[in-house]
This record gives structure tokens, sequence and C-alpha cells, in this order.
């Protein structure tokens, strides 16, 4: 079953050619992982696929999910209702807003999506409780306002405390591990590992092989200039570490 089907994306920022022909389908159960030299156009996929509205897509189809949507035509937090999640790079700062009544409010929304009662308070803490526990984040951080001064590691796990609240069909990871130190770095793809499963998918978008150590996708991608150049399995990261985009003959 297909998660996500893209048919050969063309997107622009400011009228300049970002992506240029990019096909890649993820099934239930798969891990994806896209890596690529700087400026390949990696974040401009993630935006696309989020409906970031700065990124124009001038060619090419999105089907998403289940029930097969044209992702494109959704505003970015219909994507969201229907399974879609990403971890920014940076996630942005909501002074002021407690982080466990902002993860209320989304796990409520998407429940009213699919046609649930909303969680009561007290079953949606005992729920929070248990997922939080499970992440080593403390009841003091729940109290908090969402990423007001979280360190990296914090952020990193707050990302994996939603999506193991939400449990998305397909979840993106956009360079979630740039600047974790070793710890923070298990946690991360601990959470990620917790959360797949066979009918869900992740699209892995890193810079490093790191992050594959411990999360291991089934296919990984190369993506250069706009476009997939080239396709292989978990060892291609490897291949990659050792040699070297040149070594690989990929433009960087
Ligand atoms: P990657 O994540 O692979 O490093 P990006 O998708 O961030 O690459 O960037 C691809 C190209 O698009 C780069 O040349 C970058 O300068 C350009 N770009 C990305 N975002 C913007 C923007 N908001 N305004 C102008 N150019 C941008
Ligand atoms: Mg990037």
């Amino acid at each position: 079953m297909s998660i996500i089907k893209i048919e050969n994306l063309h997107a622009t920022v400011n009228d300049k050619p970002i992506l240029k022909g990019l096909n890649l389908q993820i099934n239930a159960g798969e891990i994806h992982a896209i890596m690529g030299p700087n400026g390949a156009g990696k974040s401009t996929l993630s935006h696309i696929l989020s409906g970031n509205e700065g990124y124009q897509v001038t060619e090419g189809h999105i089907i998403f999910g289940q029930d097969n949507v044209d992702l494109l035509e959704l505003e970015a937090y219909e994507r969201s209702l229907h399974g879609l999640f990403l971890a920014f790079q940076y996630p942005t700062e909501i002074p002021g807003l407690q982080l466990s009544i902002f993860l209320r409010e989304a796990v409520n929304a998407h429940r009213k999506f699919q046609g649930l009662e909303p969680l009561q308070p007290m079953d949606f803490v005992k729920l929070l409780r248990e997922k939080a526990n499970e992440l080593s984040i403390s009841s003091d951080m729940l109290k908090r306002a969402v990423n007001d001064g979280f360190s990296g590691g914090e952020k990193k796990r707050f990302e994996i405390l939603q999506l193991s609240l939400l449990n998305p069909q397909l979840a993106i990871f956009d360079e979630t591990d740039s600047g974790l130190d070793i710890d923070a770095l298990k946690i991360v793809s601990d959470g990620m590992n917790r959360f797949h499963h066979e009918n869900n998918g992740m699209l892995v978008i890193t810079h490093y092989q790191r992050l594959l150590d411990y999360v291991k996708p089934d296919f990984v991608h190369i993506l250069s200039d706009g476009c997939i150049v080239k396709t292989g399995d978990f060892t291609l990261a490897q291949q990659l570490e050792a040699e070297g985009y040149d070594g690989l003959k990929i433009a960087s």
C-alpha cells in the first residue's frame, strides 16, 4: 500500500527552479532516507510536503495516504489531519502556550477529524504521562511553554512525543539529527524506531550517515540538483560516507 507517491515534482523558490522532476514512492512499512549535498533541495522538498507557502510547485503530483488524497490541494493543517507529520530542523517557539495544552489540542483535533470523541483532560494526562515516561521527559518539562528555552535535545524529545501521540501515516524528519550529541541521537532514534510499524512510512532527510546506523532505511536516495540521481539500500549511505559525493560521481 502506497503512503505517498510523488510524481515529476518541479518546484521554485522566488522563481528559482529548485526541484526538477523528483519521483519518490513510499509504501507502508518502509523507511526511506534522502541524502545529498548542501543546496540540493532536500529542505525544499520537506517544505513543499508540509505546505509551506513560500515554495511554488510548478509541475507534478503528490498522492497521499490511505484515501489517496491530492496533497497539493490541502492546506498545511489539513495535511497534518490526514496523517502527515514533519519534524522541522528548527522547531518554532510558542511562548506562553503550555506544552501539555498544545499537545491536547493537537490530539483532539486529529480525533475530531477521525470522527472520535475528544479525550477528557484526565484521560489525556494519563496518556501524556505514559508517552512522556517512555521518552524520559519529566513532568516539569510538560508544564513549560512550547519550545520556550528548550535545549536542542529537549526540542527533539518534544518532537518525538508529538509523533507518538499523533501516530501519523508518514513522518518526515529533516536533518533532525543535526547538532545532537550521542545521547540525544539515541533518544531520537529510539523514538523513531518505536514509532515505526508496518502501516506507516518514514522519510529521513540527513546530511550524515550517523543517524542511519540507528534507524536503518530500506532505501537510500541521493538528491542532487533537484533530482534523485541514485537509489540503493543502506549500504549506499555507507559508501557515500566513505567515498563522498565526488567518489560517487555526484556533483556537490
Ligand atoms: P538542502 O536542504 O538540500 O541543503 P535547500 O532545499 O535548503 O537545500 O535549498 C535548495 C536551494 O534553494 C539552495 O540553492 C537555496 O539557496 C535555495 N533556497 C532555499 N530556500 C530559499 C529561500 N527561502 N529563498 C531563496 N532561496 C532559497
Ligand atoms: Mg536542508
